[in-house]
């Protein structure tokens, strides 16, 4: 059986251990599953840490207050707006500006990454 290396662990695997990518000349990606999937996952973290965790200030404040509220009770959670789906969080459709703090709009997390990416 015919060996291919990672080029990350340096491992040499057989074929089925690497995704297809027709791109390249061998018809498998240059990283084994697991590396690839490992860098995957990375990749996606800096991608959240860079939208949510991207020292904006107003948008955790913000968070911040819909939460207390919440638990304080003077506003309801109440369903996703889309698919009334009762796990949801607050969306600030008017931004993130203090007299904007209450102007939510309540939906899952898939709605509510959608109607991110649409900006
Ligand atoms: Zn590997
Ligand atoms: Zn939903
Ligand atoms: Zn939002």
């Amino acid at each position: 059986m015919k060996l291919y290396k990672c080029s990350n662990c340096k491992g040499e695997k057989p074929r089925e251990e690497f995704f297809k990518n027709g791109a390249r000349s061998l018809g498998i990606g240059s990283l084994c599953k697991v590396c690839d999937s490992k860098k995957q996952k990375e990749r996606n973290r800096k991608k959240y840490f860079a939208t949510y965790k991207g020292g904006n200030k107003e948008k955790i404040q913000a968070k911040e207050a819909v939460r207390y509220a919440v638990r304080v009770g003077k506003i309801k959670k109440e369903l996703c707006s889309k698919c009334k789906i009762i796990d949801v969080e607050a969306h600030h459709y008017k931004g993130y500006e203090k007299e904007n703090w209450f102007e939510i709009m309540w939906l899952c997390h898939k709605h509510h990454m959608q109607m991110h990416s649409k900006y």
